[in-house]
Parts: structure tokens; sequence; C-alpha cells
């Protein structure tokens, strides 16, 4: 992108003000906060630092640095793919093109599932995370519960590496295990958890169409929920009744318009208790249920 190279070597906040007009001219919306995650990165340092700095000269190696991730952003691969990292929840974790970027929406998953267990710190209880991707969900809970321990399952083996990475990063290690397979076909019949939770792939053929060129770089099998979006929630359903113990607690995520069908057919199940939670822009995005099988 020959159009970067214009860009003559100046002070930093020239630099801030020519990119992120770059950035909002190719339609990427958060354009200043782009910029100025990517020069934090780079500079090691906090948001207000940088305006600290803001009439200095940018060394020709930041600036080259930078104007090389700017391009590949440009080129619309994720901001968190470029950083390597995402924050999510009270984290920063660790993320690449092996795993499904964490997103703000799953953080009600969060939310909601910690209001349920409670305020006691010290419970002592195990949970399955269907579809772990980069561990954002155990990591979350796992860091609030010491005494929690998870098991973290994944179809990808790869996905799973980066959970490790996570794993690592918070000294989880010993708490948590992780398990490659599809669902619940890796468990023993008697293997049962006192929480399941899940942000399984929901967008359906038709969202497929509409996504956002960024969605196309992770990966598919992350996203793509089959025909009408909920291919994983039938599954789900029917097979976390066998794996929950007594009163264990089935959360969910899931995708605009799906909490009604999914709540229905939950109940259709036998499960009891069931709830849904809005998030920030009132969508139903949480739906939780008992199980007393
Ligand atoms: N919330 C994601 C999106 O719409 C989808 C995540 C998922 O399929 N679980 O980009």
């Amino acid at each position: 992108m020959n159009c970067l190279k214009k860009i003559k070597n100046g002070e930093l906040l020239e630099l801030i003000a020519w990119s992120r007009a770059e950035l909002s001219r190719s339609g990427i919306e958060e354009a200043q906060e782009e910029c100025e995650r990517i020069l934090m990165k780079l500079l090691g340092c906090s948001r207000s630092e940088i305006y600290l700095k803001e009439h200095e000269l940018v060394a020709s190696g930041t600036r080259e640095r930078f104007l090389a991730l700017l391009e590949k952003r440009l080129g619309r691969i994720p901001l968190a793919y470029l950083l390597k990292e995402a924050d999510f929840w009270q984290e920063t974790l660790y993320v690449d093109e092996r795993c499904l970027i964490p997103r703000p929406e799953t953080e009600i998953l969060v939310e909601q599932v910690l209001k349920a267990l409670g305020k006691n710190a010290e419970k002592k209880f195990s949970f399955l995370d269907i579809g772990t991707g980069s561990g954002a969900i155990a990591v979350a809970i796992l860091r609030v519960f010491k005494n929690a321990t998870g098991t973290m399952l994944d179809i990808s083996g790869e996905a799973l590496e980066v959970a490790q990475e996570n794993l690592k990063r918070y000294v989880l290690e010993d708490r948590a295990k992780r398990v490659r397979g599809d669902l619940f076909e890796p468990f023993s019949s008697n293997e049962k958890w006192d929480l399941i939770v899940s942000n399984p792939p929901y967008l359906s053929e038709k969202d497929w169409e509409k996504v956002q060129e960024e969605l196309k770089f992770e990966p598919k099998r992350a996203l793509d929920g089959g025909k009408d979006g909920l291919d994983f929630y039938r599954k789900i359903i029917r097979g976390a009744k066998g794996h929950l113990t007594s009163g264990g607690l089935l959360a969910l995520e899931v995708g605009q318009g799906q909490a009604e069908e999914v709540s229905t057919w939950l109940q259709a199940a036998g499960y009891d208790n069931i709830q849904r939670f809005d998030d920030h822009l009132r969508v139903q995005r949480v739906v939780m249920a008992r199980g007393n099988f």
C-alpha cells in the first residue's frame, strides 16, 4: 500500500491524525481508538502517556513498525490478531488466528454466570466450557473462584494451544484440563459438572452473508452454527442433561433472535428455572437454566 509511504517523519500527533483518517476512510469505525492501541503496544505505554509525547518526533523504527501494522489493519485483519491480545473481562488475553477473538457480548455471559454462582469466592465447584477457544470464559471463572476446576473443551487443537497460553499467563494450569473433541463425545457418561457454559458458534447461513470483513479472518468453525445457526444448541441441550450434577447450571450465549427458541427447547427438555438476560444493546444474549435430572 504505497499511500502509506507518503507520511513524512513527523510528530506523533501527526502520525495519529493521518492514520486515523486512513482507517476511517476505509470504513473502520473506532479509528482513533485503534491507532492509540497500536501505539500503546509499540511504545509500551498507556493512552495518556501517548499524549504526553504527542509533540515528540517518532523514531523511524517505530514509524516503520506502526505503518506495517496499519497496512495489515487496512487489509481488515482484526486488530486483536495484529496486537496478539484482546481485553476480556478483567484480563488481557493472548489471541491469534487459531482462535475466535473474545467479544464484549460474552462478558454478559460471564457476568451472569458469576452472579448465579454467588459471592463466595471460596466456593468449590467444577465446570465444563464447551468451545473454549482462547479460554476467555474459563479463565475469568477460574480467576474469581480460587477453588473451582474447569474442563476446557474444543474441537480445535490449535484453539486449545491458545487456551493453554492464557492458562499459563494467569497461572491456572493446575485447575484446568484441556480436552479436544466434539461436544460430549470425549466424556464418559458418568462425568458430571456443576456448571456447563458455552458460547457456541451461532451464526446462520444468512448471517454469514452479511458479516463484517474482519470475521473472515477468524476460524469459521467457531462461528458457523449451521443453516439456522442453532445446531449447537440442539446438541448441547440434549447432551448436557446427562452431564450436569443435580441442580447444576447450564449457561449459553445466544445470537440475536435465538433466545426464545433456545428457551423453548430447554423447557421441552425438562430444565427448570429458565432465565434470559439482555446485553447492553438490549439483545437477549444469555439463556440459563438449571438441570434436575
Ligand atoms: N458474537 C459473534 C459475532 O456475531 C459470534 C460468536 C459466535 O458465533 N459464538 O461476531
